[in-house]
C-alpha cells in the first residue's frame, strides 16, 4: 500500500472546474493536488468549446463574405476541408496538454495524472496509467468536478450502430459525407451548422 499524502484540498478532474477551483485554492494560500486522468484542461479546451469554434469559423467567414457584394466577387471557391480541420488541429495544440499542465504546475498546484476514487473520508486514491497507485488525504475537502457523463440517447439499437459522440465529431480527422445530429442543443446545433 502506498504512502499516504497529506494536502488541503484534492480536486479529481482538471477542466475549466477542476482548474478554477484548485487555483482559487493556491491563490487563498491552501496547497491543493489536482487529478487528471485524460488531458489537463478538459473536455472544453480539446473536444468542445475550443475545437467546435474553430470548425464553425472557417464557415461563418466564408458566408459573410458572401454576403457583401465586393467581397463576393473574391470568393471562387469552396472551404478546404483539410484545411479546416488542420486549424482545428492547431486550436487542441494537437491534442498535446503540456502548457495547460505547465501553467498548473505554475500555479503552484501539484499535478497528478491518473484516475482517481474515493477511498475513504477525505482519501483518494490514484491508479496511474502504469498500474501503480498514489494516495492523498485531505485536510480541508475533496471536490469533485469530473464533468458530466456522455449523454447516450435511450434509442433502441443505437447503441450496436458506430455513432460519434461530440468526442468524435470535433476531433474527426475527415469530414463525414452526411451526418444525422440526434439533439438541437447549443452543441448539436454547432455541429450540424459545422
Ligand atoms: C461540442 C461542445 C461545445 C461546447 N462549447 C462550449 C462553449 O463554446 N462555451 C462554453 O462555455 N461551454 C461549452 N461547452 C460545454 C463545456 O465543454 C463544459 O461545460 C465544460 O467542459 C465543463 O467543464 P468541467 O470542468 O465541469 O468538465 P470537463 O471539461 O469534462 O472536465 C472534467 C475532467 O475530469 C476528468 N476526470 C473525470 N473523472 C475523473 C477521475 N475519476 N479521475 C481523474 N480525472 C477525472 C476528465 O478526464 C476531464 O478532463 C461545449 C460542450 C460541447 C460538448
Amino acid at each position: 500500500m502506498s504512502e499516504i499524502k497529506t494536502i488541503d484540498v484534492i480536486v479529481i478532474g482538471a477542466g475549466a472546474v477542476g482548474e478554477n477551483v484548485a487555483g482559487r485554492v493556491v491563490q487563498k494560500g491552501l496547497s491543493a493536488v489536482i487529478v487528471e486522468a485524460d488531458l489537463v484542461g478538459g473536455e472544453c479546451s480539446y473536444w468542445a468549446c475550443m475545437p467546435s469554434k474553430a470548425l464553425l469559423r472557417p464557415g461563418t467567414a466564408l458566408r459573410a463574405a458572401r454576403d457583401v457584394g465586393g467581397a463576393r466577387e473574391a470568393v471562387t471557391g469552396s472551404l478546404d476541408v483539410q484545411q479546416v480541420l488542420d486549424r482545428r488541429t492547431s486550436f487542441t495544440s494537437d491534442w498535446d496538454d503540456s502548457s495547460q499542465a505547465d501553467w498548473v504546475e505554475s500555479a503552484g498546484i501539484t499535478l497528478e495524472r491518473g484516475r482517481a476514487t474515493l477511498s475513504g473520508e477525505r482519501e483518494v486514491t490514484i491508479t496511474h496509467d502504469d498500474g501503480g497507485t498514489s494516495r492523498y488525504r485531505a485536510g480541508r475537502a475533496v471536490v469533485r468536478a469530473p464533468g458530466p457523463p456522455p449523454p447516450l440517447p435511450p434509442i433502441d439499437g443505437l447503441a450496436d450502430l458506430d455513432y460519434w459522440t461530440t468526442r468524435d465529431a470535433t476531433s474527426a480527422k475527415e469530414g463525414p459525407p452526411s451526418l444525422a445530429v440526434l439533439g438541437a442543443g447549443v452543441a448539436g446545433a454547432g455541429l450540424a451548422q459545422a
